[in-house]
Parts: structure tokens; sequence; C-alpha cells
């Protein structure tokens, strides 16, 4: 096993069983890294196979279990497949990950009807599809973590956004909605809210119309977002459910972004 470069205790994630949607690119394939590196065993799933197997190839190189499952979220079926084949493989399901998300700049002038359909099918209905799925076959019976990755679109309007906020804002609220409905289930349910992360196609997809000015003064990484992912998953976040948590430098509190200290 590699040493995995991280705060946490390498056996926090042992023994269990994790999936990640998205997990063979940007944020999704190093969560996917850091909970393996920490013991988990881990299903990625998302349309691209060869983009899926690469990744579970480079994560297998480091000692990962990992397994692939090629699957449009917004498909149901396919969904189904994916948690049950990682059930039939591994026996469990203990962290789900929202992770998959499709977005792309543009003025709501410029939208067409289907695009705005596109992203909000995707991000909101998607994280529903496989949410449900998961709690279906596992999670109502046994417990877990869902962790959805959202971003920081809550109380704010977001030019060029408007598609992937809409969208996001309701998996926030579906978060809630779910973390209220499960507590008794002993299912957790959180949200984790990136700021702008580097190293990341859906950033350099939107670099012209983001700022980088943050509180901490720097770009996130996505290894920022994986530390929250290991956190609310683990047994130390065991009295949180039902909170989106800001990662993003703390850019989300400072209203003038005018630096005071450099
Ligand atoms: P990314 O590299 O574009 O990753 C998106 C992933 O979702 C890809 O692996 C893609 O794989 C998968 N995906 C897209 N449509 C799918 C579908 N219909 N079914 C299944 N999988 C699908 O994006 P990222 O920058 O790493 O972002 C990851 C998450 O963080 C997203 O939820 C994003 O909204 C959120 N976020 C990112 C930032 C940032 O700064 N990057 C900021 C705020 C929030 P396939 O193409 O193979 O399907």
């Amino acid at each position: 096993m590699e040493q995995c470069m991280s705060e946490f205790r390498v056996d926090l994630m042992a023994g269990k069983v994790a999936l990640v949607t998205g997990g063979g690119t940007g944020i999704g394939k190093v969560i996917a890294r850091q909970l393996g590196l920490h013991g988990a065993r881990v299903a990625i799933c998302s349309r691209k196979l060869e983009v899926l197997e690469a990744t579970a190839a480079e994560l297998a190189s480091e000692g990962i279990e990992c397994i692939v499952f090629q699957a449009d979220i917004r498909d149901i079926e396919a969904v189904e497949r994916a948690v049950a084949g990682t059930l039939e493989r591994w026996g469990a399901l203990d962290i789900l990950v929202n992770n998959a998300a499709g977005n792309f700049p543009a003025r709501i002038e410029d939208l067409s009807y289907n695009a705005f359909k596109t992203v909000a099918d995707i991000v909101l209905q998607g994280t529903f599809n496989v949410t449900k799925a998961v709690f279906t076959a596992i999670m109502k019976e046994r417990g877990g973590a869902v962790i959805n990755i959202t971003a920081p679109f809550e109380h704010m309007g977001v030019s060029w956004q408007a598609h992937a906020a809409a969208a996001k804002s309701g998996v926030i609220s579906f978060t809630r909605s779910a973390a209220a409905e499960w507590a008794g289930l002993g299912i957790r349910v959180n949200g984790i809210a990136p700021g702008e992360i580097g190293q990341t196609e859906g950033v350099d997809r939107l670099a012209d119309t983001l700022t980088s000015e943050t509180q901490v003064r720097r770009v996130g990484s996505p290894e920022d977002i994986a530390n929250a992912v290991l956190f609310l998953a683990s047994d130390a976040a065991a009295y949180i459910s039902g909170v989106n948590l800001y990662v993003d430098g703390g850019s989300g509190v400072d209203m003038l972004k005018v630096p005071v200290y450099e």
C-alpha cells in the first residue's frame, strides 16, 4: 500500500465499501483514491468505461481494490446494476458519494430548454436516482453515509450558472430532506460545497468566469474535498447530518473580497 498524504489514520476506512459516481476523473477520482488509500474498497461509475478502467488500474497500482461500472446516472436500470454489482462483489455498501455532474458556462438567454434539462437531469435527478437505488438495495437495512458534492450556490445567484446553481440548490435541499427522513435508520446525508478547485476540468472550462480570490489565498485542491469526504464518511462525523459543508477557503464568507492581510 502506498503511503497516503493525509492527516487521517491510514485505516480510517478499513472494512468500508464506497461507491463514487463520476469517480474516473477530477475530484471524484481523488475522492475514490483517498477513500481507497485509507482502506475502503471502492466502486466507481460513469459513462466512459475506458476512463473508469484507466483510473481503476491506476488505483490498483497503489494497492486499492476498485471495481468499475459503466452507468449514466440518468439511466435507472444502469444505476441499479452498478449498485447490485457492488453488493454482489463485496456484500456491503457503506458510503455513497454523489459526485457526478455536468456543467458549462452559459447566459440564461443562450441556454436551450434542453441544455437546462440535461444539467437538471444529471445533477438533481441523477443524484436522486443513485441515492434511492442505494437506499433501497442496502442502506435502508444497514445504514450508511451519503455525501453529495454540491456547490456554494445556496444563498446567492450565479451569473452564467443559472442551470447548475438551480440543480445544485435542489441537491442541497434533497440532502436535508433525506437527512431528516432517514435519521432514524442510521443514514447520515451531508453535502460538501467545493469552492474553486484547481487541477480539474470543471474549473478549466469555467476559468474565464471565475476568480481565485479566497480568504486562505489559494485555490483549493481535489484533496481538500477528499479530506472533507473522509471526515463526513467517518465515525468522527457520527453526530453530523443534513449539513452542506463549504470547502471553499473561506471565500463564501467574504462579501468584499478585498485582502486585509497579505
Ligand atoms: P469533472 O472532472 O467534469 O467530473 C464529472 C464526472 O461526472 C466525470 O467523471 C463524468 O464521467 C461524470 N459524469 C458526467 N455526467 C454523467 C452521467 N450522466 N452519468 C454518470 N457520470 C457522469 O468535474 P469535477 O470538476 O471533478 O467536479 C466534480 C464535482 O464537484 C461535481 O459535482 C461538480 O459540480 C463539483 N464541483 C466542482 C468544482 C470545481 O471547482 N471543479 C466546484 C464546485 C463543485 P463520464 O464523462 O465518464 O460520464
